[in-house]
C-alpha cells in the first residue's frame, strides 16, 4: 500500500487537490491522507510520499501523473524545496505534515505541551513567560500580550472571557484561516492557556462567514478536545464555541466584534474602558487574533527566552508573511522579523511574475500604505513600519505591477472604507464618501484645481479625528498613492500640466 499525502486546505482544494483525490480514490493499493497545507500555494496541488529519507513531493500534479509518482520518478525532497528550506517555521512547523483533526498527530508533534506547562505554573508565572518572550499582538495594534493578560487577570469579576478574533478581512491574508483549517488544536491550546492565566471559563472564536470550512473544522476540533477532557480545569469546565459573524470588516476591530458577539450591530466603542477590564457583557475579556493565540503554545512549551532570541529588538519571534499579487510564488513564508520587504519578495515570492514589472507594494491590507520600489529596503518589523508611516497589520504583502491604475486603486480603497464604516464618527462616515467622490471626479478627468489638496486635508482630518483605525488609516493608501504616483492623479485634474 502506498500512502500519498494531499492537502485539504481551501487554497489547495481551489488549485485542484480534490480533483486528484476523486481521480485516484478507487486506485488499488493507494491510501490517501488529507493533511494541512505547507502554504506553498504556487506548488499546489502537491502530492507527497514517505521515504526513509523523509517526504518526497511532486508539485502542480495532474491526475495522469499518478503512474510516475507510484514509480518514484522525479519528485523533490520536501526539505530541499527552496521556498520551504529558507523559512524558520515555528507556528507553521507541522503544516502539511499532520491531519488537521487528528488529536494523535497533534500530540506527536508537540501538541498540548504548552498547556501542560501553563497548568503546572501559577498564572503570574505564565504571564511572566509571555513578558520575557516579547510577544506582541499579531492582529495589527502590536500591543504587548502579557500586559493585556495581566490587566484581565487582576480585574475582579465573576466571569471572564477569552475571544479569538478570526474575522480575517485584510486583502491578501489567510494565515488565520490556515491555522483554523490546518491546526485547530493549536488555536484551542493558545486560548486554554490564556483562560488558565486570566481565570476565564468561557471562550468564543469569532469567525468570518467567508470561512465555512474553518468554522466546521473548529467545531469538530472543539468536540474532540472536549471528549479528550481538555476543557476540564480547576474551576469546573471551560466552554468554547464558534460564532460566525455577518461579514462586516469593522467587526475585526475588537470592540465592534464584542458588540456583534453580544447580538448587536458591530459598532466601535470608545476606549477606555479596554476590553481587558470591561469587554463582553461588561466582563474582563481578552480579544486576540488567531495567530497571537496560535503562537502562545510554543512560547510556553519552549520558554519565553527562546522566543525572544528570534527577530529584532522590539519585534520578537517569527511572522508568517502571506505573499500575493503579481509575484511568481504566492504563498505563506514564516520567518523571523527583520528581513527587508525586497528580500521577502525575491527569496520567497520568487520575484515578479513573468512579464510583470513592480510598481507598488502594499502591506497590511486595505488600510496599508503603498510603497514604490524605493520602499523595498524597509525592514519587516513593527518599528520600521511605524517609522515609515505604515503598518505591518496581519503580514499580508500584495505586489502590484506596472499595469495597475493607481487612481482606481486609491478609489477602490476609499470606497471600501465608505462601505465598511460603522458610521459612528463623522470623519470616517462622511469623509470616506467625500473622498471617494473626489477620486471619482479625478478618475473621470473632471478634477478641480485643489482637489489633491482637498484630499490631503480630508486625509489629515480622518487620521486625527476618527475613533478607530478604519477611519484613521483609510487615507494612507490614497495619500501614499498620490505621494508616489502623483502624475496619474494630476492627469485627471482640469488645467493641470503633467509630465509623462
Ligand atoms: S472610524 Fe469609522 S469604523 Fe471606526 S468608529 Fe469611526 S465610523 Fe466607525
Amino acid at each position: 500500500m502506498t500512502r500519498l499525502y494531499i492537502s485539504n486546505d481551501t487554497s489547495a482544494v481551489a488549485a485542484g487537490a480534490d480533483r486528484l483525490v476523486r481521480a485516484w480514490t478507487r486506485e488499488p493499493d493507494i491510501e490517501i491522507v488529507r493533511t494541512s497545507s505547507r502554504g506553498a500555494f504556487f506548488l499546489e496541488p502537491m502530492v507527497e510520499r514517505d521515504t526513509k529519507d523523509g517526504r518526497i513531493a511532486w508539485c502542480n500534479v495532474q491526475p495522469h501523473d499518478l503512474p510516475g509518482i507510484l514509480a518514484g520518478e522525479g519528485g523533490t525532497p520536501v526539505d530541499r524545496i527552496p521556498f520551504l528550506a529558507q523559512q524558520t517555521r515555528v507556528t507553521f512547523a507541522s503544516f502539511g505534515v499532520t491531519r488537521p483533526l487528528s488529536f494523535d498527530d497533534y500530540v506527536a508533534h508537540g501538541g498540548w505541551k504548552g498547556l501542560e506547562r501553563a497548568r503546572a505554573l501559577p498564572p503570574d508565572a505564565v504571564i511572566r513567560e509571555l513578558k520575557v518572550s516579547g510577544l506582541r499582538g499579531r492582529g495589527g495594534a502590536a500591543f504587548p500580550v502579557w500586559n493585556k493578560w495581566l490587566v484581565a487577570k487582576d480585574t475582579p469579576a465573576d466571569r471572564k472571557y477569552v475571544v479569538a478574533n478570526a474575522d480575517e478581512g485584510d486583502a491578501g491574508t489567510y494565515c488565520d484561516r490556515m491555522v483554523m483549517e490546518g491546526e485547530p488544536f493549536r488555536l484551542i491550546e493558545g486560548m486554554l492557556i490564556c483562560a488558565r492565566a486570566i481565570g476565564a471559563d468561557r471562550g468564543y472564536i469569532y469567525c468570518r462567514q467567508e470561512y465555512p470550512t474553518a468554522a466546521r473544522v473548529l467545531r469538530e476540533a472543539i468536540r474532540e478536545a472536549e471528549l479528550r477532557g481538555l476543557f476540564a480545569h480547576d474551576h469546573g469546565r471551560f466552554h468554547l464555541e464558534v460564532f460566525v459573524g455577518a461579514g462586516s470588516y469593522v467587526c475585526g476591530e475588537e470592540t465592534a466584534l464584542l458588540d456583534s458577539l453580544e447580538g448587536g450591530r458591530g459598532v466601535v466603542r470608545a476606549k477606555p474602558p479596554y476590553p481587558a477590564v470591561s469587554g463582553l457583557h461588561g466582563k474582563p475579556t481578552i480579544v486576540s487574533n488567531v495567530l497571537t493565540f496560535a503562537t502562545v503554545p510554543s512560547i510556553l512549551a519552549r520558554g519565553g527566552e527562546w522566543h525572544a532570541s528570534l527577530g529584532t529588538e522590539r519585534s520578537r519571534g517569527t511572522i508568517p508573511l502571506q505573499i500575493g499579487g503579481r509575484v511568481k510564488q504566492p504563498g505563506l513564508a514564516e520567518i523571523p522579523f527583520g528581513a527587508t520587504l525586497g528580500e521577502v519578495i525575491e527569496r520567497f515570492g520568487g520575484g515578479m511574475a513573468a512579464g510583470a514589472r513592480l510598481k507598488a507594494v502594499q502591506v497590511g491590507g486595505p488600510l496599508g500604505s503603498l510603497f514604490p520600489a524605493s520602499g523595498l529596503g524597509i525592514r519587516i518589523c513593527y518599528d520600521a513600519f511605524a517609522e515609515a508611516g505604515a503598518i505591518l497589520g496581519h503580514g499580508g504583502i500584495v505586489v502590484y505591477d506596472d499595469e495597475t491604475d493607481m487612481v482606481e486603486l486609491a478609489r477602490h480603497f476609499m470606497a471600501f472604507t465608505a462601505d465598511e464604516s460603522c458610521g459612528k464618527c463623522t470623519p470616517c462616515r462622511i469623509g470616506s464618501v467625500r473622498g471617494r467622490e473626489i477620486l471619482e471626479r479625478i478618475q473621470a478627468g473632471r478634477g478641480g484645481q485643489g482637489d489633491l489638496d482637498l484630499l490631503a486635508d480630508l486625509g489629515e482630518t480622518m487620521k486625527t479625528a476618527s475613533l478607530c483605525a478604519l477611519g484613521g488609516r483609510a487615507p494612507y493608501p490614497v495619500l501614499t498613492a498620490i505621494e508616489h504616483f502623483g502624475t496619474e492623479f494630476r492627469r485627471g485634474v482640469r488645467g493641470e500640466r503633467h509630465e509623462e
